[in-house]
């Protein structure tokens, strides 16, 4: 099966029909169909489907077993690639799903090609990459990769107030065991993760990730008081909704004074009635910027903004870390080896977190990035055009190839 017959059975996974968007959370019904997808192409393909301790799952090419000759040299570490199936609210249909596709049609193309790897290839779908139902990021990497406590983790709780140790015990995973695998980490050699531009930057169909720039999120508690709308006199209010508008626009301010961006896309409001003040509002603030300093800078202000709009009216205040990410700068020898591999394709940063960056601090990890003409992403107008799909697919199987030659 190749790449756009692939490509079109997961096209309606997920997909809400009057937007566009995907709607695939970790566990839901949608994102258990992309997994079933996923564990019937590597059947399809007599691939090995590993299920890890922390929900990702990993489909293993080891040309020894039943492929003539054996060639896997057991000292070779793996190669890994692959991606994430997991989307964002209303999200497009290429971030994660085409690292994951790509890489089964790169396999494809190496067996057609009888090439003949000494390390086994493994295509890993890892777990809750975008964080939009249990709030952290990458969190399957980060639980393999120990970047998260797996008490933490277990007591994240989603949008019904479901704990992951809950949904992982209802996927029939044992919540008991999630957190680092040295043992899996010590299989694979390096990561290269194919995924989507999700800016304008890439101007030719592939290239390559110099780095991650830091990126965090957090949480911002305004507590006020519930109350009648029409009867509650404006001194007598202690309404969280104006400092956190004040917030909001602090956080575009602050942006623009440190080099950085700042987003505040989601909120949540209680109880959330037209006619009632709100008690209280929880909003999420998302930064990144091309140094540590400037993001942290850029979340002081707002934070010391935020109190300072919510003192005349007598709300509380209270600023979290949900998670942070330090800049991530991708391998050196793997990415000139990687850019090898490809004849000199451009490089370039991102300002998008992947699984790749939080495995880089384990591993050798390095990533390909294939054009987007609309530069637009987490969003259904989201693109890439079949044929730059194509050029991705044989980028990864060159670079898959020379990789796992030696
Ligand atoms: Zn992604």
């Amino acid at each position: 099966m190749g790449f756009e017959e692939m490509w079109r059975a997961l096209l309606p996974v997920g997909r809400d029909a009057d937007t566009g968007g995907y709607h695939r959370f970790a566990w839901t019904p949608p994102e258990l169909e992309c997994r079933a997808w996923f564990a019937d192409e590597a059947r399809r393909r007599g691939l090995a489907l590993e299920h890890d301790r922390n929900g990702n799952m990993i489909a293993w090419w080891r040309p020894e077993e039943g492929e003539g000759e054996p060639r896997v040299d057991r000292g070779h570490r793996a190669v890994l690639t692959g991606s994430h199936l997991d989307s964002v609210p209303g999200g497009g249909a290429f971030d994660g799903p085409l690292g994951i596709v790509s890489a089964f049609a790169a396999v494809d193309l190496l067996r057609e090609r009888g090439a003949t790897p000494r390390r086994p290839i493994g295509i890993a779908a890892f777990a809750e990459e975008e964080g939009a139902r249990f709030g952290v990021a990458c969190l399957g990497s980060r639980l393999l990769a120990g970047a998260i406590d797996p008490a933490r983790a277990r007591g994240l709780t989603d949008g019904d107030g479901r704990t992951f140790a809950e949904v992982l015990h209802g996927a029939g995973l044992d919540p008991d065991a999630i957190g680092p695998d040295e043992e899996l980490l010590g299989r694979v050699g390096c990561y290269v993760e194919l995924h989507v531009e999700q800016g304008r930057a890439l101007r030719e169909p592939v290239g390559v990730a110099s780095s991650i720039v830091p990126h965090g999120r957090w949480r911002l508690e305004f507590a006020g008081e519930g109350n009648h709308a029409g009867t509650t006199a404006l001194a007598d209010r202690r309404d969280p909704m104006i400092p956190f508008a004040g917030m909001v626009l602090a956080a575009r301010d602050a942006a623009e004074r440190n080099g950085t961006v700042a987003t505040v896309g989601k909120v949540r409001v209680v109880p959330g009635g037209v006619n009632a003040i709100a008690s209280s509002v929880t909003a999420w603030l998302d930064a990144r910027g091309p140094a540590d300093d400037a993001v942290r800078r850029t979340v002081a202000e707002v934070g010391a903004a935020a109190r300072e709009a919510a003192r005349p009216h007598r709300v509380a205040v209270e600023l979290a870390e949900e998670s942070y990410t330090e800049i991530v700068d991708f391998n050196l020898a793997l990415r000139d080896r990687v850019a090898g591999a490809l004849g000199g394709a451009p490089v370039l940063p991102t300002g998008a977190g992947h699984d790749a960056g939080v495995l880089s601090a384990r591993l050798p990890t390095a990533m390909l990035f294939v054009r987007n003409p609309t530069g637009v992403s987490h969003a259904p107008a989201e693109h890439a055009e079949t044929a730059d799909c194509l050029a991705g697919v044989e980028a990864l199987a060159a670079v898959l190839d020379d990789l796992a030659r030696g």
